[in-house]
């Protein structure tokens, strides 16, 4: 059967098994090995020469690892993923894949606070300099671009601020100048897919809506197998040039005959080998859980977090809602294009008119909601940035970082949305 033409919500399901080569399982099994036997010798030499691709050790792949693999890139619209251990891995292995000392890379302003730390402190005791781009003027990515920018980093739904990235606008730029854009689509699984808009690369914290169950951490690297690297081989020395823990191989031309999968191959075999940031098989096992059931769950957000939106809106106590479908202007725009179907996300931001007191007194009345620094998960949560994750910022850095004093963020659930409702009302009849 031609997998390819089937909808994203029946590879989630469907996508790179079909039942189990050793026991015809129909269930994805956990191959919980640390290792693989070889045939022969001469199998064993062709897998780690890359004449073959085979199974050798678990820290480099694994068959249910695979699984997650294939099925998400085949949901993505890419050629091959990659499992790491966390969202911050996979960020993390994104740039390193591209960029080594003396280089550098424009991100967008407006992203994950983790992200942010990254990229502005740890890359940068490794040499690399990430340049900070404004999302809404996408001609500031090429005004920060030089011979040594690797790539273009941005997330398609960021929060707090909750304002879509034009990714196509700045992906046409990164391919007039040959840079590729990376997306991170965490927020935004199968309501956006970047690739469709030009993204070469696409990463994920599999942690929160993948999974959807809060029970694992994970990330996941997807490669659209679209971009031209030997095009732009100058700038891509790490894919271009002689790899030396590699036995001097050259990636984009020993890769060929396997496919358009240069960048995700390496990022395999090199990074994943060295760095060993794998996911446990038994992570996998459960992504796959929560992946089957994605394309029912991300409706059930996109419909109750509006609910919840236009709830808050009509509020007294609230003086502003943080919602693409509430926006208007170019971040509307924004929303509309690139979020199908008027599927806005999950993620609500609101600002209460009492400030700090009032954004703490709110979360700490809550029944239903828990109050967690997560997003994505079927149950609905909140936080208070301000006295939180943003708390180490100044007033400065926290108001350029769209963080109010009175700024709640939610992320609504899979509830009843009457449930949902209650609480917060409840909540704040108590502010
Ligand atoms: N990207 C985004 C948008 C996130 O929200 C997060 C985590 O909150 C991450 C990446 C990092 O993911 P993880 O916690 O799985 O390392």
């Amino acid at each position: 059967m031609d997998k390819s033409k089937l909808h994203p919500d029946t590879l989630a399901l469907h996508g790179g098994f079909r039942s189990d080569p050793a026991t015809n399982a129909v269930a994805v099994p956990i191959y919980q090995t640390t290792s693989y036997q070889f045939d022969n010798a001469e199998h064993a030499s062709n897998l780690f020469a890359l004449k073959e691709l085979g199974n050798i050790y678990t820290r480099i792949m694994n068959p249910t690892n695979d699984v997650l693999e294939q099925r998400l890139a085949a949901m993505e619209g890419g050629v091959a993923g990659l499992a790491v251990a966390s969202g911050q891995a996979a960020s993390t292995f994104a740039i390193l894949n591209l960029c080594e000392a003396g280089d550098n890379f424009v991100t967008s302003t407006d992203l994950y606070g983790g992200t942010w730390n990254l990229f502005a402190n740890t890359f940068k005791q490794m040499g690399i300099e990430a340049r900070f781009a404004d999302p809404a003027d996408p001609e500031s990515f090429r005004k920060l671009t030089d011979d040594k920018t690797r790539c273009y980093y941005a997330e398609t739904l960021p929060n707090p601020k909750l304002e879509v990235f034009p990714i196509k606008e700045v992906a046409d730029i990164g391919l007039s100048i040959g840079v590729p854009l990376i997306v991170d689509n965490t927020a935004a699984p199968l309501i956006c897919r970047p690739i469709e808009h030009g993204a070469a690369i696409v990463v994920y914290s599999t942690t929160k809506y993948i999974g959807g169950h809060g029970t694992s951490i994970g990330g996941v690297i997807i490669d659209s197998g679209a971009f031209d690297w030997e095009a732009h081989q100058d700038r891509f020395p790490l894919l271009s040039r002689p790899d030396p823990s590699y036995h001097g191989a050259v990636w984009i031309e020993a890769v060929k005959p396997l496919g358009p999968i240069a960048y995700i191959l390496r990022a395999r075999v090199t990074l994943l080998r060295d760095v060993g940031a794998a996911m446990s098989p038994m992570n996998a096992f459960q992504f796959i859980q929560g992946v089957e059931t994605l394309p029912l769950r991300i409706r059930k957000h996109c419909e109750n977090a509006s609910t919840v939106a236009n709830y808050l809106k009509a509020h007294d106590q609230v003086t502003q809602v943080i919602y693409p479908g509430l926006m208007d202007g170019e971040a509307r725009k924004r929303a509309d294009t690139y979020l199908a179907d008027h599927q806005y996300g999950g993620l609500v931001g609101f600002e209460l008119s009492g400030g700090v007191d009032a954004g703490r007194k709110f979360i700490d009345s809550l029944e239903l909601l828990y109050h967690v620094a997560n997003i994505g998960d079927a149950r609905s949560l909140a936080i208070h940035p301000a006295s939180t994750t943003h708390s180490q910022l100044s007033a400065e850095d926290q108001a350029a970082s769209g963080v109010t004093p009175g700024y709640v963020r939610l992320s609504i659930g899979i509830e009843h949305a009457d449930d949902i409702l209650a609480d917060i009302e409840q909540a704040l009849s108590k502010v």
